[in-house]
């Protein structure tokens, strides 16, 4: 008898990740070959040489031959008192005590847990476009039905509050803020995050808020946390260590509950039962926590104007400005850049098959823009992580490759 059939299930059907997609598939099979990738798709600082603070290393080290046992479900206590005190300096943070506090094998377990226990089939979660795409996967995976909002490049990638408003239903259940931003490196104001707030308050909407990059800012940029604007309203905020610290491999992060809880008594207890169905969070690397958050901020030094992190954007958004046909709205924070590539220079049908062919002719592997749920094929992301030079050198390349797709 011919073994059963085995495909993927149903709930898969519009869950997409492009960030590791075939494109990457592709890459490991030419660096098989013995070939060099450059590899600009993922956010994974420590690839490029930039090393994790020591301090947190030493910590984590002293506290494994502690860490063999289960910890709490939402985490250990040391370690959600920190996440409290980091908040508590955060001018006008709402208040909250450790058991609002859940910890998480890196953000993208507790924004798949926050789906999988808010929505039922047909609820609406507004969500950005661009966006970091795991936000729209996991609402699809919970059943959820994702409605992407528009954010205005001609406005430096701020959400457009009027297409919020019309994209409102009754079903319309959350709203999923991404400040800085990912993809686009946009750094909200408060103004506009006011707006943001507003409507929420107008249509009880639950207010979801990935600030992973809010240490991560250039120039004079400055972060609110947009909890600190809805004191009244629930709000989950969510961050970790993967960026600022430069950790990513440990799987590290936490989502704070703030604001009134009564009438979602049943959503965190969902949450609650979640967190304890995957009994804990990774042991050791929770350890890493309070060293993180209690010891020095080095990446201050990496995003000030003579940091790493600084030059490397300059010089991203200098040699990409300067291809015929591509502007780019100057990242403000974050890890990425955005451009654009003007239709009327260029004839792109399929960002993906570019960036596909771009891997295999230059070596050089960076995501279509599409993946981040931009309705249009004119758009690709890049990774701002490696050195200046190389950066440099290969959007360069990238420049000499788009000119086969000029019309
Ligand atoms: N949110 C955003 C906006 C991200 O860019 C990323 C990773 O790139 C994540 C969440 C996931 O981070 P973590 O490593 O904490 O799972």
């Amino acid at each position: 008898m011919s073994p059963r059939i085995l495909d993927q299930s149903s709930k898969l059907k519009d869950v997409l990740y492009e960030i590791r997609g075939a494109a990457l598939v592709e890459a490991d099979r030419l660096q098989d070959e013995g070939h060099a990738i450059l590899k600009l798709n993922t956010g994974n600082p420590a690839i490029f040489g930039f090393e994790a603070p020591f301090q947190i290393v030493r910590d984590m080290i002293e506290a494994v031959p502690h860490a063999h046992g289960y910890s709490d479900s939402r985490g250990i206590m040391s370690a959600r008192r920190a996440v409290v005190s980091r908040y508590e300096e955060e001018p006008g943070f709402p208040q909250f005590d450790p058991d609002d506090v859940y910890l998480g094998n890196g953000v993208s377990e507790l924004i798949t847990m926050t789906m999988q226990a808010l929505l039922d089939e047909g609820d609406e979660v507004l969500i950005p476009a661009p966006d970091y795409p795991l936000w729209t996967a996991m609402t699809s995976l919970a059943d959820g039905t994702p409605v992407h909002y528009m954010c205005d490049e001609s406005n430096g990638w701020m959400p457009d509050l009027d297409d919020i408003r019309a994209k409102i239903t009754p079903a319309t259940k959350a709203i999923v803020v991404i400040n800085p931003n990912n993809p686009t490196g946009a750094v909200y104001s408060r103004e506009l995050l006011e707006g943001i707030v507003e409507i929420a308050r107008e249509h009880d909407l639950l207010l979801l808020s990935d600030e992973i990059y809010d240490r991560i800012l250039f120039d004079d940029a400055s972060h609110i946390p947009l909890a600190t604007l809805a004191p009244d309203l629930l709000c989950l905020t969510f961050n970790g260590l993967s960026k600022t610290y430069r950790v990513a491999g440990y799987r590290s992060g936490w989502m704070v509950i703030t604001g009134p809880k009564k009438h979602a008594a049943g959503f965190l207890e969902g949450i609650q039962l979640l967190a304890s169905t995957r009994l804990c969070p990774n042991v050791p690397a929770q350890f890493a926590v309070q060293a993180a958050l209690s010891g020095v901020q080095s990446i201050d030094a990496l995003i000030g104007p003579a940091g790493r992190l600084h030059e490397q954007r300059d010089a991203a958004w200098e040699t990409l400005t300067a291809i015929p046909g591509v502007t780019c709205v100057k990242p403000a924070g974050a890890l990425y850049a955005f451009p654009r590539l003007d239709p009327d220079v260029y004839d792109i049908r399929d960002d993906g098959k570019l960036v596909y062919d771009f891997l295999v002719a230059e070596h050089v592997l960076i995501v279509p823009g599409t993946g981040f749920n931009w309705p249009t094929p004119d758009h690709l992301r890049i990774v701002t992580l490696p050195e200046a030079r190389v950066l440099t050198e290969a959007i360069e390349r990238l420049g000499n490759f788009l000119s086969s797709y000029r019309q």
